[in-house]
This record gives C-alpha cells, sequence and structure tokens, in this order.
C-alpha cells in the first residue's frame, strides 16, 4: 500500500498525558508571540498557549518604533509588518485642536517627521518607524511563530505552576473541552498582561501603582478623509469641554486605518466607579470630537482600561520569567509598550536558547533582570511624565482651572487676544508644545538603551558623556552595552545594514583590514565554545567595503580594534588595537559574557 506524505510534520503526541517541551509562554500579545517568534527561529522547541480564541481584540499598540523595526527587520518579517502599517511620512503632522473639524491651537511634527529631526533617525537606522494597529501585528508574529515551529495553543488558559532544579510544571486549562492537563517545560515566559497571574505567582517585586486613571476606548468606522488627509497623522488631539480627565489629560482620536478607522481614548473618572457607555452615548462622544453633529459613524466597539504606572524589580524567579506588561505597566504616550515588550523578549530569547543549547551558563540568564528591569523603570516613568505633562498645555491656555464649559470655551478663545495677557498666552502654548518632543520625539529613550551585566564585558573606558539631551536624542557609540549603531555598508552591488550583518543566531566581531588576524582567532574560539562567532571585515578588496566611511567614524576602535556584537545586537565587549594574543582575549570575553566559569 502507498503511505502518502504531504510534507506536513506531524504533532507527535505524548507518551503520558503530561506535555514536554523546552520553553512554554503564556500570553500571544507582543511579547508572548514575538519571544514564541525568535525561540523558534533559533530552533528552541516552545508552546505558546493563550487565554483567548484569537489575538488582540482591539487595535491598541501602533507605534512601531525603530528598535522594533530592526527586530522584525533581523527577524525577516520586516516587510510583512510593512505591507500592514501605515508608513512612516503618514503619521507624524501631529494636531492639538478644539474638534477635529475646528480650530487648531498647534500641530507638531512627531516620531521624527520634522525635517530637522527626519536625518537624526534616518541616520540612526536601516528601518524607519511606522503605525501598525495590534490587531494587525499579533497575527504577523503568531503566524511566523507558528510557521517556525512554534505549537500554539489558543482557548488554552495558564492556571498555576510549580517549579523544581529540572523545571516547571504548568496547570493549564482547555476551554474548549474544560478539561485540564499539565506542560512540563524547561522554563515559563510569563507573557499574560498587566493582570499577570504569572508574575503573581511568582511574587514579583513591583514599584507604583496600577489603576491611576480611567480610559475608555471607543472604536468607530467614519470617513473623514477631507478633514484630515491633508495633514496625516495617527493622533488628533481634542481640547473641548469634558475631555481634560482621566489619565490621558485630552480626548485623542487615533487613526486605525486611514482615514475611515478610528479609535477615541477618552478619560474617565476612576473615583466614579465603571462608567455605563451605550452605543448613542459613545457616537456623541465621536461627533463632538470630530466636530461634524450629523457624522455617519459605525461604533465597533467599547472598552475601558486602567492607566498604570507601575514596574517590576526583578523579572524572574527560578526557571520563570516575565515579559512585557507583566513587568511594565503604564499610559500609551510615547508609545512605548508594545516595543519594549517585544525587545524585553529579544533579550531574553537568545539568552534562553544558549542554555539550552549548552553554550552557557544558567547564570546567563540573571542578566535578563540585570539588563531589562531598568528599561521596565525607565519606560514607565518617560510615560507616565509625558501624560502629567498635558497638564502644562492646560496651564497655559489657562483651562485648568475653569469650572464650567462657557468658561473653558472663553479660555481656550482668548489666545487670539490682542492684548499682553493674550500675547503671553500665546507664547505659553507654544512652550508647552515644545515639551511634547518628550512624548512624541524622544528617540534617545527609543534607541539609547545601556545594559551594564555580567553579559557586557567593559573595555576600560568610561561612557561617552551626552552631546545632546538623552532621551530627545540618540548618539551613536560602541561602547559595550550599547546598541550596534547603524551604518550602510557593503559593495558594488549590495548595502547592507551593520545590523543585517550581525543576525540573531551568532555572535559577530566587527575589524579592519589590518584586524584580519580577528578572523582565525574567532573560528578558533567558536570551534572551542561550540558558539558561533563570526568576523566581518570591513575595507577596501573585502567582502563588505565601507561604502560611505561612515563605519570608520561610528566603529570607536582603532582599525585592527574589534567590536564584538552579542545576538541581540547589543555591544558585548570591545578592544581598541589587535592584542598580542587576540584568541586569549576573545575567549575570556566570550566565556565571560556567556558565564561559562572558569
Ligand atoms: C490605547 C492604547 C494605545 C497603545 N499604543 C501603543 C503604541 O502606540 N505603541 C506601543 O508600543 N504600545 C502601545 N500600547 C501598549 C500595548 O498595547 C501593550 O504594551 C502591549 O499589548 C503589551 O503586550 P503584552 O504581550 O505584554 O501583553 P498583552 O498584549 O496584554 O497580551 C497578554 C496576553 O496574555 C494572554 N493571557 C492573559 N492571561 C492569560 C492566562 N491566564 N492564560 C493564558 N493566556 C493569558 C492574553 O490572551 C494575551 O494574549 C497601547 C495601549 C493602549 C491601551
Amino acid at each position: 500500500m502507498v503511505i502518502f506524505n504531504d510534507g506536513v510534520a506531524e504533532t507527535e503526541t505524548p507518551d503520558s498525558n503530561v506535555v514536554e517541551t523546552d520553553v512554554l509562554i503564556v500570553g500571544s500579545g507582543p511579547a508572548g508571540s514575538s519571544a514564541a517568534l525568535f525561540l523558534s527561529s533559533l530552533g528552541v522547541p516552545n508552546i505558546m498557549i493563550t487565554k483567548y480564541r484569537w489575538t488582540a481584540n482591539t487595535p491598541r499598540a501602533h507605534i512601531t518604533n525603530q528598535r522594533t523595526m530592526e527586530i522584525f527587520r533581523d527577524l525577516g518579517i520586516e516587510e510583512q509588518v510593512l505591507a500592514d502599517a501605515t508608513p512612516h511620512h503618514m503619521i507624524g503632522d501631529t494636531v492639538f485642536c478644539t474638534s477635529i473639524a475646528g480650530e487648531e491651537i498647534g500641530r507638531i511634527l512627531t516620531w521624527g517627521n520634522h525635517p530637522a529631526r527626519h536625518a537624526d533617525y534616518e541616520l540612526a537606522s536601516p528601518s524607519l518607524n511606522c503605525d501598525i494597529p495590534q490587531t494587525y501585528l499579533e497575527p504577523i508574529l503568531v503566524k511566523n511563530a507558528t510557521m517556525r515551529g512554534t505549537q500554539t495553543q489558543f482557548s488554552t488558559e495558564y492556571l498555576s505552576h510549580t517549579q523544581d532544579d529540572d523545571g516547571v510544571s504548568v496547570r493549564v486549562l482547555n476551554r474548549l473541552t474544560g478539561s485540564e492537563y499539565t506542560i512540563r517545560a524547561k522554563y515559563l515566559i510569563g507573557a499574560d498582561g498587566a493582570r499577570s497571574k504569572v508574575a503573581a505567582d511568582i511574587a514579583l517585586p513591583y514599584e507604583g501603582q496600577m489603576d491611576i486613571a480611567g480610559s475608555m476606548n471607543i472604536t468607530f468606522k467614519a470617513d473623514i478623509a477631507e478633514l484630515v488627509g491633508h495633514r496625516p497623522s495617527v493622533l488628533y488631539w481634542v481640547v473641548q469641554p469634558g475631555s481634560n480627565i482621566g489619565g490621558i489629560g485630552a480626548g485623542l482620536v487615533r487613526m486605525v486605518r486611514p482615514w475611515n478607522e478610528w479609535l477615541i481614548v477618552w478619560g474617565f473618572d476612576i473615583n466614579e466607579g465603571t462608567p455605563e457607555v451605550s452605543e448613542e452615548d459613545a457616537r456623541q462622544v465621536v461627533r463632538n470630537l470630530i466636530g461634524v453633529p450629523d457624522l455617519d459613524v459605525e461604533i465597533t466597539g467599547i472598552s475601558l482600561w486602567g492607566n498604570n504606572e507601575q514596574y517590576a524589580t526583578h523579572l524572574q524567579k527560578g526557571r520563570v520569567f516575565c515579559a512585557g506588561d507583566a513587568v511594565h505597566k503604564h499610559p500609551p504616550s510615547n508609545g512605548l509598550g508594545s516595543n519594549t515588550s517585544i525587545q524585553d523578549s529579544y533579550n531574553l530569547a537568545w539568552k534562553l536558547a544558549a542554555v539550552l543549547n549548552g553554550q552557557a551558563g544558567e547564570e546567563l540568564l540573571e542578566t535578563y533582570s540585570t539588563e531589562r528591569a531598568p528599561v521596565a523603570k525607565q519606560i514607565v516613568t518617560r510615560a507616565n511624565q509625558s501624560g502629567r505633562e498635558f497638564v502644562k498645555l492646560f496651564e497655559a491656555l489657562g483651562i485648568d482651572k475653569a469650572e464650567t464649559p462657557e468658561e473653558m470655551l472663553a479660555l481656550i478663545e482668548s489666545r487670539k487676544d490682542s492684548t499682553p495677557e493674550g500675547a503671553a498666552k500665546r507664547r505659553a502654548v507654544q512652550e508647552a508644545m515644545e515639551i511634547k518632543n518628550y512624548e512624541f520625539n524622544a528617540h534617545g529613550v527609543e534607541l539609547g538603551q545601556h545594559y551594564v551585566s555580567s553579559a557586557v564585558v567593559g573595555d576600560g573606558s568610561t561612557k561617552p558623556a551626552p552631546q545632546r539631551d538623552p532621551e530627545l536624542y540618540y548618539e551613536p557609540s560602541t561602547h559595550p552595552g550599547v546598541r550596534l549603531p547603524h551604518a550602510w555598508v557593503g559593495d558594488n552591488a549590495r548595502k547592507y545594514s551593520t545590523h543585517d550583518l550581525a543576525p540573531y543566531g551568532q555572535f559577530t566581531l566587527f575589524t579592519g583590514i589590518t584586524g584580519e588576524d580577528w578572523t582565525t582567532a574567532a573560528q578558533k574560539v567558536s570551534d572551542q565554545l561550540g558558539v558561533t562567532v563570526k568576523t566581518v571585515v570591513i575595507g577596501p578588496g573585502q567582502d563588505i567595503t565601507d561604502l560611505y566611511f561612515d563605519w570608520s567614524k561610528l566603529r570607536g576602535v582603532e582599525e585592527d580594534g574589534a567590536v564584538l556584537v552579542r545576538p541581540d545586537k547589543h555591544i558585548g565587549w570591545r578592544a581598541d588595537r589587535l592584542p598580542a594574543n587576540p584568541e586569549a582575549a576573545l575567549l575570556d570575553t566570550v566565556s565571560a559574557i556567556l558565564n561559562r566559569g572558569a
């Protein structure tokens, strides 16, 4: 009898009623689905479970910053993301107004779209930022993870776990059958969001508070192209009576799809309990903020969420790790939530792979907390400060003291007065708008993350003091711990980013022609440690040339020196010159980064 084989790999059934895997991921949001994608791309067996039948049902996250886009480029999915995204040049003419059809208070060019800032963004990365709603991004991540090996289980709920020296036993509930079963994994990642049960079960330590303000999302369809198409943005902030409550500071009309699908974020007073919002109420909010009383609106959803100001100071316990909103909980200001969640998983997955493959000591995993907990604190602080800074605009307009809607409207109107008070108000509004650069053009926050841990080996130098404001501006450097600077290099036929030459599955050593001896050294270290350390020699006559001479300005070492890049594109170490024994230097360094012991 012919046995047909259509090439589809079968799922092996377990011998017992315990399912086994290397890594179990709880949650298929940005943190969980990206962790699954990273692990599967590195060949690590993993199962991802998620409580619901599908991915995110509201388009919460959208701004996808350059660091995240670089990661997608590394994983080979950047084009898929761009195909579903609103591009960089259409996301940045951010408007502050009294309604979308009404008067403008001011505009700010955001997300690097100001010509004076655009160069910073172009120079910093091979990838520009874009806007992709979470409802579009998650399916791309889940699809690619699953195609590369992840076993994805929808309608499967994490219940509890126990851990021992060899692994974690996780009790899960199949919500379709109502039956419980156990998954035995070597490691568990809790990517189960801001109300993480996994984090609660390992009693992660937190600082800050949850639910400090209430927000409501109203999603709707309405074609308002003629009101916005000439000033394309994802964000239209509406200062209007009734909108300056809650955590956001103003009513926000956010583009989901240009220019007929939208999301309104509307604050409510959390101390007054949960508001009852009918479809008719929601339609009225939409019409008020758009400023068109008879606008044809289809309400597609209403949901409530809490604004938080809380971060974990340690992200793991034994074999259990938490990532994403489970460890940093904050308002959407600066658009950092999903981005940071994906970047957490990018940091964690290569370390798990290295330990599981026997290439690294288990202590490497501790550096996940050491490196990412300070980032969690930084972004929670930044996002909340950005939210609070909206008050400066209200103060500038004088409306923070308004007691009635009429008074508020009169105060907004008085910014036009031809009086010394009117002139002072205009100056104050301008200054308040300038501060919003810290929310919408915080390039340094997005790209300037710097790790200090045992997985980074110092070179004796101190990190250079920033020349410009470190929150607004990213300054490239190869100081150990920072992100690899981007430069275009290549040859007469191809152009690569330095990031393209340092893919996720390996360590990469950049050097110049007089540093060619590093190549043999790196090969010997690779053989000895069983870890890929690939050398890229950049210079004329080599496979890769320094096309614009940018790399030689950025590399921060002499031509015969070397820059060692970790799989996650952070600098693990650098040597200013070729030492007498490059093999010994590299062996010591890679062994130290991987916690291989003596
Ligand atoms: C209005 C709004 C706008 C935003 N805009 C941006 C932005 O522009 N840019 C940005 O970067 N971020 C933004 N964010 C933040 C972003 O949405 C979050 O930071 C992001 O979703 C966090 O991802 P996560 O994977 O950690 O958690 P979540 O997305 O919350 O995912 C949690 C996952 O865990 C699963 N789960 C939960 N409990 C269990 C359980 N017991 N068992 C099994 N599965 C479970 C859920 O099903 C889900 O799949 C915004 C948020 C809001 C509300």
